[in-house]
């Protein structure tokens, strides 16, 4: 096999669109086209920059690749648009063959192999974005690792990556996964309401020295979920906020 070339840039840089996929009523996956020898240089959880120039205002907001993070000749973003939001919209109003100024990767709370045995991953909406990068990681490496997702959403229809959570669940006995959902259908057996301590406790790997919680969504809710971890034991340098 040739060598793979590491992309990582400070500047913005265009990638082009190649793909677009629909995910749910408001979030599509946006595929970008890299070099064929080249992959991102990055660890499961690190995020990029996608730049523009709104009404004359130069803006940026991050992003995290929910590729699996040594895919070769592309990475995806996966966005939900936001009526009033500035760069989710711009990004959802790109064709395929359109260009976008990227940057990064940056750090941010990511994995590195080797460091739990034992993986629980709190997620929230788009907050499953990293989420989704460090499990196809794990899972796809084979790697000695039993992993444990509870994942918020409004509504059935809001929960992306569906059908990937049931096939790897189906696929994997080491993955685990528990929906919670705000407004459940009639005949739901997961959770429903809100993320509480309880389904904490009872749907994460307990605390111990070969644990970490990895834990992204909305801000009110990773505060509170942050909390609620801490009272249950979780030591703060085991909560990974990517
Ligand atoms: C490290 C990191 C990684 C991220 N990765 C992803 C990702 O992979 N996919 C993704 O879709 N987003 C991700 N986000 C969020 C993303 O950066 C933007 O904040 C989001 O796309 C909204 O930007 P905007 O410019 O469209 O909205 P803005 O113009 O910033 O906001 C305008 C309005 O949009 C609404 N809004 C914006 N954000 C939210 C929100 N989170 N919850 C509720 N309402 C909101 C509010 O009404 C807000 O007033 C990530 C954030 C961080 C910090």
């Amino acid at each position: 096999m040739g060598t793979v070339t590491r992309i990582k840039t400070k500047t913005p840089s265009p990638y082009q669109i190649t793909a677009i996929e629909t995910d749910t009523h408001d979030t599509k996956t946006f595929r970008f086209e890299l070099p064929a020898d080249s992959t991102l240089d990055m660890l499961p959880g690190d995020f990029l920059y996608v730049h523009a120039m709104i009404n004359g205002k130069a803006v940026k907001r991050p992003y995290t690749p929910s590729s699996v993070p040594n895919a070769t000749g592309f990475f995806d973003l996966t966005v939900k648009r936001y009526e009033t939001g500035v760069v989710s919209k711009y990004l959802h109003n790109q064709h395929i063959g359109d260009s976008v100024l990227i940057s990064g990767p940056n750090p941010g709370g990511h994995w590195m192999d080797g460091m739990a045995k034992r993986v629980g991953f709190v997620a929230g909406g788009t907050g499953i974005t990293p989420m989704i990068s460090i499990i196809r990681w794990i899972l796809a490496q084979r790697l000695d690792a039993e992993l444990f997702l509870i994942y918020a959403n409004k509504t059935n229809p809001d929960i992306i990556f569906r059908q990937e959570w049931a096939r790897a669940m189906r696929d994997h006995p080491n993955f685990h996964c528990y929906h919670v959902l705000e407004n459940p259908p009639a005949d739901w057996r997961e959770g429903t309401g809100r993320i509480t301590t309880d389904s904490l406790r009872q749907h994460l790997p307990p605390p111990g020295p070969d644990t970490c919680i990895f834990l992204c969504g909305p801000p009110p809710m990773v505060d509170t979920l942050e909390a609620a971890l801490k009272v249950l034991g979780y030591p703060e340098q085991t909560i990974i906020l990517p």
